[in-house]
């Protein structure tokens, strides 16, 4: 989503991008995604949801966002849903395949290499390699619910560069999925079990247990998991919320899902038992960068996207929507 709009927005400014991609695929894990594009409808929910993020850069999402929208459908990209189904948010939903198809067509004239490796290139660079989403979910021993290339080799680069970092490198975005050993990515929307909120949860062990209300996006909930041994967890339900609904689907119908993927699900007296693992879908610790999108630190270095740190710090925002934002910031800058 970063680099395809940082380069889209660059030829919009007559300019002729390179987009290497390390991948066999354009798309990065915005292909993979719900393609829900939002922000917090009042500025001070976005603060308190995410209180150690740059303010600065927060308040760039927030006022920029929705001209990126708008830019998005006068690419031609079609909005699938004008809202997002949650009265704190605003945004748009968009067919990721189509978005990723309009934003290559955008950027028409640029040269594309898949597959790329290599020395990075001369020149104004804006990273915007995913984060490290991959190689933290390797070295934690969690299951990785996003694209499989993105393992900080932006960060390296940058910190290579005297870049300053920003949050912490430690802290990711993720969902609780299904306890099996791999979840394909076409399943990644599917298998989610997003009732955190309707169950009793503890580590597979039983020694520890989830205390209160975990956020709305459960983010919260998924990083304790993460931290309990094995990064796993019964989500135990009793027969009363079986019915609850979360966005779209029934915690029965979610808990369906698992049980078909092979997790372990348990039954007594009607309470239903299914144990799960966190998954890591994005890292927040990143690459620091100014309003303009350059890396703090390491001179004619850009990033964006994925690969920039310190913006939903605590809590949790639209990667989407901040890949937008800053990935044509970050063409504006480098041309400017
Ligand atoms: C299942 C799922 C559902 C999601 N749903 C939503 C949602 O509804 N709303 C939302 O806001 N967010 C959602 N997200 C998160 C969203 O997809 C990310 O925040 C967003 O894609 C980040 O954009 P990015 O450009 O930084 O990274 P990506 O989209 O991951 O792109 C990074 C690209 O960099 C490439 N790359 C990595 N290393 C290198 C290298 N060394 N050289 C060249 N290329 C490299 C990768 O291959 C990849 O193509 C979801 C994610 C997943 C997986």
């Amino acid at each position: 989503m970063a680099g395809l709009s940082a380069a889209a927005r660059a030829r919009e400014l007559g300019a002729e991008p390179l987009v290497l991609e390390k991948g066999d695929r354009a798309g990065g894990s915005m292909l993979l995604s719900s393609g829900v594009i939002w922000r917090h409808r009042d500025f001070d929910d976005f603060r308190a949801e995410c209180p150690g993020g740059d303010e600065h850069l927060q308040r760039a999402i927030f006022d920029r966002l929705d001209e990126g929208l708008d830019w998005l459908e006068s690419l031609g990209a079609r909005v699938t849903e004008p809202g997002t189904g949650n009265p704190r948010t605003v945004g748009r939903r968009f067919d990721p395949r189509a978005l990723t198809d309009v934003l290559i067509r955008a950027t028409s004239g640029a040269r594309h290499r898949t597959g790329w490796s290599g020395t990075w290139p001369e020149g104004p660079l804006v990273l915007a390699t995913g984060g490290f989403p991959a190689r933290l979910a390797r070295e934690r021993g969690l299951l990785l619910r996003a694209n499989p290339w993105s393992v900080g080799d932006g960060l390296e680069l940058g910190r290579g560069r005297g870049g300053e970092t920003a949050g912490d490198l430690d802290e990711f975005y993720g969902r609780a999925m299904p306890a099996v050993d791999h979840v394909a990515e076409a399943d990644f929307v599917r298998l989610t079990q997003l009732y955190g909120r309707y169950a009793t949860v503890t580590s597979e062990d039983a020694s520890e247990r989830f205390e209160g209300e975990p956020t709305w996006s459960e983010t919260d909930l998924v990083q304790q998991i993460a931290s309990w041994p094995g990064g796993r967890a019964w989500y135990t339900v009793e027969p009363a919320s079986l019915q609850e609904r979360v966005r779209e689907r029934t915690v029965a119908a979610m808990i369906e899902t698992a049980r078909a993927a092979g997790a372990p699900v348990r039954e007594e007296d009607g309470r239903v038992s299914v144990l799960v693992r966190a998954a890591v879908t994005q890292t927040l610790g990143g690459l620091r960068i100014d309003a303009h999108a350059r890396v703090r630190g390491a001179g004619s270095l850009y990033a964006a996207g994925a690969d920039v740190g310190g913006i939903s710090t605590g809590g949790y925002s639209s990667g989407l929507a901040a890949a937008l934002v800053f990935g044509r910031i970050a063409a504006e800058s480098a041309l400017g």
